[in-house]
């Protein structure tokens, strides 16, 4: 399968040129920067979501979000990178939600532990 450099169309291996745009196949390997550097900042982002959201939804979520940004970061072409880029960013943007949720619903469960363990003991005495 030979992918093209110009619009990202997959044509058989022996086309010396792209069936969708024309462009030649014989050309040279895809130089594309920007969204495998965008790619290391969502790498970042998806550690971050695994170790806050450990193994809760929030893991899971950047788990998810990392093989999409290691898989974007090796993608053939720039769209289908940036396909891929997106979805881990919006997986992170939900585990993010979620663990701050968690976060929230943590902190309000240990203040009302605590809220009724002294009404326990105040009504004890
Ligand atoms: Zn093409």
């Amino acid at each position: 399968m030979a992918i093209c450099n110009s619009c990202g169309t997959q044509n058989a291996d022996n086309t010396a040129f792209c069936t969708q745009c024309g462009a030649s196949l014989q050309a040279t390997p895809v130089v594309a920067e920007a969204p495998r550097q965008l790619a290391t900042g969502q790498l970042v982002f998806s550690i971050i979501n695994i170790v806050l959201g450990c193994c809760g939804l929030g893991g899971i979520l950047g788990i998810i979000a990392l093989i999409m940004t290691i898989m974007a970061k090796s993608a053939a072409t720039d769209a289908d990178s940036d396909k891929k880029l997106h979805i881990a960013k919006i997986l992170n943007i939900i585990a993010i939600i979620g663990i701050s949720i968690g976060l929230i619903v943590s902190i309000l469960y240990m203040l009302f532990g605590g809220f009724a363990m002294i009404m326990g003991l105040l009504s004890g005495m």
